[in-house]
């Protein structure tokens, strides 16, 4: 399928692995010139570089990072103007409900929720002015069925998912989409530290714990980048200007809930 956004221009931050490298390899698929971030440099360096080697567009990369406000200011300088937004950021840490604080939350919210909400208020009001936006927020499953040990970031992204309910129907009449994406278990580094926390708390090789987690998912294994980033792909084409505000999960099958 022709996505019809070949030659626009993307930020996708928090791209340098994981599901951000995901929506920037299939966005770049799609002929998107894009704009990646990622706080070290190495490896951003090396992502970009494989993404012009095998796609043939512009990339240009900030290491940076997106959840500080000098961060986000160098990222958008380089950005300029952009058709397309894909915020992300890593998690915060898992935990018990008693181990938070303050600060805790205050640094929970400004990852995973201020800043993707300042990126859309930088970019969005050129997207209007030109009567063609996408954006993507790339959040969790946890904001349907919440993790007992993710509470600061099941706070953080169901304040995010709030916000994006009211927003995203307040920019749609200019021509700008805005969506979330629900990542259930895919295959990235985060999913292998989650697997390394359980391992070790309960004397099990990761392996082992990796077999478990996917016994516990309808599709009996963790997704991909490539299909996470294809449905990215797909939410910032021109076939999606009628989908507005939605929460898409990619989880195969393990939010148990169809409403
Ligand atoms: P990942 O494999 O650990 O990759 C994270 C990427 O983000 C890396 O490129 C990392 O590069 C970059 N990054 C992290 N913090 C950053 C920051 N402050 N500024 C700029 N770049 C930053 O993680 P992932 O699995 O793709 O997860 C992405 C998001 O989806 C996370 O918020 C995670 O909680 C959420 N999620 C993931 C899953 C899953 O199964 N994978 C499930 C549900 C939700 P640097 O470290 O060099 O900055």
């Amino acid at each position: 399928m022709d996505l019809g956004i070949a030659g626009k221009r993307a930020l996708v931050c928090a791209s340098s692995k994981g599901l951000g490298r995901g929506c920037a390899e299939q966005l770049a698929a799609a002929g998107v010139n894009l704009v990646m971030n990622a706080r070290g440099s190495e490896a951003l360096e090396e992502a970009a570089q494989a993404i012009r080697d095998e796609y043939g567009v512009e990339v240009v990369a900030v290491a940076a990072d997106i959840t500080s406000e000098d961060g986000r200011s160098k990222v958008l300088d380089a950005a300029g103007d952009v058709d397309i937004l894909v915020t992300n950021a890593g998690g915060p840490p898992p935990g018990l409900w008693s181990d938070w604080g303050r600060e805790d939350f205050i640094a929970a919210l400004d990852a995973n929720m201020l800043t993707p909400i300042a990126l859309m208020t930088a970019l969005m009001p050129k997207m209007m002015d030109r009567g063609w936006g996408r954006v993507v927020n790339i959040t969790s499953q946890s904001v349907k069925a919440p993790i007992p040990a993710l509470g600061l970031s099941n706070a953080a992204r169901t304040g995010l998912t709030g916000y994006v309910a009211g927003t995203a129907r307040q920019v749609a009449p200019f021509g700008v989409n805005v969506n979330n994406m629900l990542p259930g278990i895919h295959a990235t580094d985060r999913a292998i530290q989650l697997d390394g926390g359980v391992s070790q708390k309960e004397g099990i090789s990761i392996e082992e714990a990796k077999t478990r987690r996917e016994a516990t998912i309808p599709a009996r294994r963790y997704g991909t980048r490539a299909e996470f980033g294809a449905m990215c792909a797909f939410l910032c084409s021109e076939h999606a200007g009628f989908i507005v505000g939605q929460n898409i999960l990619c989880d195969g099958g393990g939010t148990n809930a169809t409403i």
